[in-house]
């Protein structure tokens, strides 16, 4: 009986737990409870008052929204307009508009002799010194001893001097030495019916030979001449695009070829598209590298022999850099057993006070200079006129 009243009053208690227990953990979780998100309430809309403008929004106010940036529309490729042609200024009395720069250039050699000559006493010293002066100026030694004794006879015979009878004597003099009757033409014009006139430019890299080319399209083209360009000088992507430029400038077609292509099938091209096209001038840009690379210079050769398929070679100008002296000397020479130079192109006259050199080439090579580069400009090539160039030369 007792162990039946226990088990009752075990039962009971257990009861009792069971049920305190489970109210406990219902509480909490009660309390634990988050109240449900309120119901999305519509938003509100203001009425718009009649007859009126409101500037109420929805709310809520809607986030700002970038504006769409509206799709790009293709455009058409710029259609391209050919540059302005450039006119050439005449070549008649360039030498004289540039004779400044010249003068400026060259002064040390001309005045620096007429101070000399123009000294009371005439002694051997003052002589030697005047050679000196010529001799620095590039004129070369047996030019010099020409001058130097023609000039000692004519002050003897003279006696007395005033300046003006020893520039005057100067002058004839350096001109003699110059050549002043000699032809200097350019030959870039055939007769009617003829073909165009061939001109090849050559010379090592960096004298000037392009720009040369270039100038010297815009002298013909000056003249009322036109001109195809031919770029042979295929080794430098540059030098073609420096042609091409410059022919762009004035109207003149450049045929050219890829880079590395055969400089004397571009070369015989140029001819063949002048001969086709009724043009009055080809004008060849040849490769200028080291004269001393025998290939390259029998290279040269054979540029001259294919383009002599459509005829002869009209002119060969070697262009040389005045500033380098004795150094374009040794040029010459080289070149000289290539090909005929028919021409000189005496460049960058502007950059050196020894205007001798023009002597000089033209007693080692036995032919004229023609032209003569004054500037980087382009219209600083100009046709080279002795009597102006000695005036320079004695700053007259
Ligand atoms: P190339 O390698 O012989 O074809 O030489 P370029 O025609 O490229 O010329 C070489 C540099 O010499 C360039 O900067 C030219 O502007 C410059 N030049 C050419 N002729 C003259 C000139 O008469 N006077 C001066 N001061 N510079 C010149």
């Amino acid at each position: 009986m007792e162990i039946v009243i226990i088990v009752i009053a075990v039962v009971l208690a257990l009861a009792v737990i069971g049920v305190l227990g489970n109210y406990l953990v219902s509480g909490s979780r009660a309390r634990r409870q988050v109240p449900p998100p309120a119901e999305p309430t519509a938003p509100q809309v203001e009425e718009r008052p009649a007859g009126g403008t409101s500037t109420a929004t929805l709310a809520p106010e809607a986030p700002p929204v970038e504006a769409p940036t509206a799709p790009s529309v293709p455009t058409a490729p710029p259609v391209p307009t050919a540059p302005p042609l450039e006119v050439p200024e005449p070549t008649a009395g360039r030498l004289v508009r540039l004779r400044g720069r010249l003068a400026r250039s060259n002064s040390a050699v001309g005045k620096g002799l007429l101070s000399l000559l123009s000294r009371d006493k005439l002694d051997e010293e003052t002589w030697e010194e005047i050679e000196d002066l010529l001799l620095t100026s590039d004129i070369g030694v047996a030019p010099t001893q020409e001058l130097v004794e023609r000039l000692r006879t004519r002050v003897r015979v003279l006696g007395s001097r005033t300046p003006d009878e020893l520039r005057n004597l100067l002058r004839e003099e350096l001109l003699t030495l110059i050549g002043p009757d000699t032809d200097r033409t350019v030959r870039s014009l055939r007769a009617e019916g003829e073909g165009p006139a061939v001109v090849m430019v050559v010379g090592v890299n960096g004298v000037g030979k392009t720009t040369t080319t270039g100038k010297l399209a815009r002298v013909l083209v000056a003249d009322g001449r036109t001109v195809v360009l031919g770029a042979a000088d295929t080794f430098r992507a540059a030098a073609a695009d420096q042609l091409q430029t410059w022919g762009e400038r004035v109207g003149a077609t450049t045929v050219r070829g890829p880079e590395g292509a055969d400089p004397a099938s571009v070369a015989f091209d140029a001819v063949k598209q002048a001969k086709e096209n009724g043009v009055d001038t080809a004008l060849i840009d040849t490769a200028g590298r080291l004269h001393t690379k025998v290939g390259l210079m029998d290279e040269l050769g054979k540029v001259k022999r294919v383009v002599e398929k459509h005829g002869p070679v009209d002119e060969v100008l070697l262009v040389l850099d005045a500033t380098t002296g004795q150094n374009g000397m040794v040029q010459a020479r080289v070149f000289r057993e290539v090909v005929d130079i028919t021409g000189i192109v005496l460049t960058k006259l502007d950059g050196t006070a020894k205007g001798g050199i023009v002597v000089a080439v033209q007693r080692e090579l036995g032919v004229p200079v023609k032209l003569v580069g004054l500037g980087e400009g382009a219209d600083d090539l100009a046709p080279f006129e002795p009597g102006a160039f000695v005036d320079a030369l004695i700053g007259q």
